[in-house]
């Protein structure tokens, strides 16, 4: 029988899809020292191809979308994919995973095409140290796009991948914003995954350690969760406009409670972020593969979900890269 519920009773509602593996950004932590190697156009899926795949996952089960990349406001005629993902049958939900660069002249339109929930990327306030994490100076259009998918959204999330020595001496300027604006900010444990070879266990700081630095500033208040709050553990300050959020895979993995699985840029589903276990499900869309065995595959890969992750803090991982997956 066909079913989303995976070996360990985890019913899977949520599918992040990852739209391209190329980026306006260089972000230290994601890409490879030697730059991003693209690959051919011709390895990543079509709009047409997602679709298909995204209206074989309905059948599933699946209702809630995660557009992510690379950066996907870089790919040509996003919003009218995003409208056509959208207006499919089951899909009760679609957010974006963006860094903000282009948002300035898009966050309305994206608002119009459907998207409900937006998360911008943002690891520093400081323009000189945007310039150092992410090697291109594009701080002041991440500020405009913020600016602009706060008129466009009703609730902005900001995420910070914190690391020791770059960027956890602004804490307290995050913790600010979230004092002074409605916006949700979440803090994320810097993870062991990709090409980078940034990642060391020494500039990981853990959910305790982030968690009593944050309360350095004032005492917190946790938020009881929500069904659909994801990995987040959320908290509010006291006379606080905004949130706060600590998302935290290694110290205190969520596992238990994952509702997702992936699809990869080069057509690849992937049932666990953290595993390089994936199965292949552009080759059978090319080929002609029936609805059914689209669903069947997709099913396939929530069989396949492991019951947790093994990335631990004392290992490194040379997985598949960031900006293939999505995060
Ligand atoms: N370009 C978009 C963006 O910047 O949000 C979407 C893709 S990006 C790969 C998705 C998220 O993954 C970003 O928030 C990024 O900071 C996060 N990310 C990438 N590598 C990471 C790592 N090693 N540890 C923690 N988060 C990471």
């Amino acid at each position: 029988m066909e079913t989303n519920i995976d070996p360990f009773d985890r019913r899977i509602t949520y599918l992040r899809v990852s739209v391209t593996d190329r980026c306006n950004l260089r972000c230290c932590y994601c890409v490879s020292a030697d730059g991003l190697n693209p690959l051919p156009h011709s390895e990543i899926l079509r709009y047409e191809e997602i679709i298909e795949i995204v209206r074989a996952a309905t059948d599933l089960g699946i209702r809630k979308l995660r557009i992510t990349g690379g950066e996907p406001l870089i790919r040509r005629d996003i919003l009218p994919f995003i409208k056509l993902l959208a207006a499919t049958p089951g899909i009760e939900e679609i957010g974006l995973t963006t860094n903000g660069i282009l948002l300035k002249d898009m966050a309305g339109p994206l608002s119009d095409a459907g998207i409900k929930r937006i998360n911008i990327s943002l690891d520093t306030l400081n323009p000189l140290k945007f310039r150092k994490i992410t090697l291109r100076d594009s701080f002041y259009k991440v500020m405009d796009g913020i600016a602009a998918a706060t008129e466009a959204f009703s609730l902005v999330k900001l995420n910070m991948v914190v690391i020791r020595g770059v960027n956890d001496n602004e804490i307290p300027q995050f913790v600010e914003l979230a004092m002074h604006h409605p916006y949700v900010v979440r803090f994320i444990e810097c993870m062991p995954i990709g090409k980078s070879g940034f990642w060391d266990i020494r500039k990981v700081l853990t959910f305790d350690e982030i968690k009593s630095r944050i309360e350095l500033l004032g005492s917190l208040h946790q938020v009881p969760s929500m069904a659909d709050d994801g990995p987040s553990k959320r908290y509010r300050l006291k006379h606080a406009k905004g949130e706060i959020g600590i998302i935290s895979p290694l110290s205190h993995n969520f596992c238990a409670d994952c509702n997702r699985i992936r699809l990869t840029a080069n057509g690849r589903l992937r049932p666990c972020l953290f595993s390089d276990h994936e199965i292949d499900i552009k080759g059978p869309v090319r080929s002609g593969c029936t609805h059914k065995g689209l669903t069947d595959l997709i099913q396939k890969a929530i069989a396949q979900k492991p019951r947790r992750h093994y990335a631990g803090l004392d290992q490194e991982s040379h997985l598949c890269s960031m900006s293939m997956i999505g995060g």
